[in-house]
């Protein structure tokens, strides 16, 4: 945190709802707007100024879902569906370190801040099961880059093979030691390191925090579930899951419980506002009602929605239904850039194709709202960030109006949400401190995360290609057998319900 006081003059401050980007200056003290004016408000003596002509000023973009474990695995996959993603994870994880963890986070939270994004719910995944150290290296990259984060430890009791009903039976004999291999570690060991990294968590949870991310509905057991619940409401903890994000996982709970993935976690006691639900493709109206009655927020991860072919999820019905929905980018084997500006176009443009009634699609400075309060909201920030006001923390990002994005500036919002690519992100300020400035991070040395990546991901190398034969021997059962499961008849309707 900043001390002191800072002005930022000369910028045109974005309105989202008036749809304009008017000139104004803004103090910010310490870590916080103090106030907003007209150009040439007052400062106190001692004021840095920092010029923001030609910049049009926003709030920080807020990423309702990502995996900040998985940056060093870019690129690695091409058809995948969620479950041959879900299978390959002991590839793209393959060979990795307790260095690699603060990396990988590290190579996210970069990417991310040079996007715009200043805020993220990063469900971070170790294998088999979480750290409290590497927990809190993730969060270290997060402190160290200058962003804020809220770090979920992704967390499962049962592996793919156990937790898709038909599926383990599918596989030659020969074949099921190697399944057996990957089985989840028991609940109760993740639910002791978690209560131990919550209670001895060392970052200043105003800027990072730590929640839980058991990580689906149905590859988590009740017990487990019920453990969640009770050390969430313990420690006051947020909770991710990612909840109906494929059409095999909706009929799976049907037929494991007989009901869907929603009423199923109602029935553990877990939907509630400190819940924040990825995906949330494969919902029924019902659902959604269930889903807005207990508060829970969901993150629409559009991109990684198309890349997986998991669906388009039903935005205008679960804003309807009022549910406060956050928008994400998820990860980069998913998405594959953690790009904001791209994640929020989109979901406004796939509102679109949801029905005729154009009154009914999105408008930009909705998206642009779910982007950005609608998130802080999801990570427990409402009030806080999200928006540039007196009271809020000067998390704010500045777009160059000279770029050709802006040339002529007709719109500032329209501009915004259907063509900035973060092309035109220059500076950004989290906490009242420069994290980039002229497009360049100032926090991190990255020739020299250039090097430790590229140095990583030498050392994995072995690791990954022993990893992938593994991986692939599997695929060749895991996905077609998912694709007639997700074929069966079962009424979902993806844009209603
Ligand atoms: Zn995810």
């Amino acid at each position: 945190m900043s001390e002191g006081f800072q002005i930022i003059r000369g910028g045109r401050l974005l309105d989202i709802a008036a749809r304009t980007a008017e000139f104004a200056d803004i103090l910010v003290e310490g870590n916080t707007i103090s106030a907003i004016g007209a150009a040439g408000l007052a400062a106190p003596d001692g004021a840095v100024e920092i010029d923001a002509s030609d910049r049009m000023l926003m709030p920080g973009l807020v990423n309702g879902h990502t995996h900040g474990n998985s940056s060093l695995a870019k690129g690695m996959g091409d058809r995948w569906t969620l479950e041959l993603l879900l299978n390959a994870h002991p590839w793209t994880g393959a060979g990795f370190t307790q260095e690699d963890k603060y990396l990988a986070a590290m190579l996210t939270a970069c990417e991310l801040v040079l996007g715009g994004c200043t805020a993220c719910l990063d469900m971070f995944a170790e294998g088999p099961a979480p750290s409290r150290e590497g927990l809190e290296a993730a969060g270290q990259a997060y402190m160290d880059v200058g962003m804020r984060a809220v770090v979920a430890p992704m967390m499962s009791t049962r592996g793919l093979w156990q937790a898709i009903p038909g599926l383990y039976d599918v596989l030659p004999e020969d074949m099921r030691a190697l399944a057996d291999s990957l089985q989840a570690g028991p609940g109760s060991t993740s639910i002791e390191i978690c209560r131990d990294a919550l209670h001895h968590w060392p970052h200043d949870p105003a800027r990072v925090k730590l929640a839980l991310g058991p990580t689906i509905p149905h590859h988590c057991d009740e017990a487990f579930w019920h453990a969640c619940r009770d050390l969430a409401r313990e420690y006051g903890a947020l909770i991710q899951t990612h909840l109906a994000e494929s059409k095999v996982q909706a009929v799976a709970s049907q037929k494991l419980y007989g009901k869907s993935l929603a009423a199923f976690l109602d029935d553990q006691g877990v939907l509630g506002p400190n819940l924040v639900a990825a995906h949330a493709i494969w919902l029924t109206r019902d659902d959604m009602r269930l889903l807005a009655d207990r508060g829970v927020s969901v993150s629409h991860n559009p991109m990684s929605n198309l890349r997986l072919g998991s669906g388009v999820a039903a935005t205008v019905a679960m804003r309807e239904a009022g549910i406060n929905v956050a928008i994400g980018t998820d990860t980069c084997t998913c998405a594959d850039s953690l790009n904001m500006f791209e994640a929020t176009r989109l979901a406004c443009t796939l509102s679109r194709v949801q029905g005729p009634d154009y009154e009914q699609w999105l408008e930009s400075a909705q998206a642009l709202e779910m982007a950005t309060e609608a998130g802080a909201r999801a990570l427990g920030w409402e009030g806080e960030i999200g928006r540039l006001a007196p009271g809020y923390k000067a998390d704010i990002v500045m777009l160059d109006l000279g770029t050709i994005t802006y040339l002529p500036l007709n719109a500032p919002v329209n501009q915004i949400v259907f063509a900035e690519n973060s092309g035109g992100v220059r500076e950004v300020m989290i906490d009242g401190r420069m994290v980039v400035e002229g497009g360049r991070i100032l926090t991190v040395d990255m020739d020299k995360l250039r090097a430790d990546v590229e140095a990583a991901v030498a050392r994995q190398e072995p690791a990954r290609a022993a990893a992938r034969e593994r991986v692939e021997s599997l695929a060749v059962h895991v996905g077609p057998f998912c694709a007639g499961f997700a074929a069966q008849d079962y009424a979902v309707n993806r844009f209603v319900g």
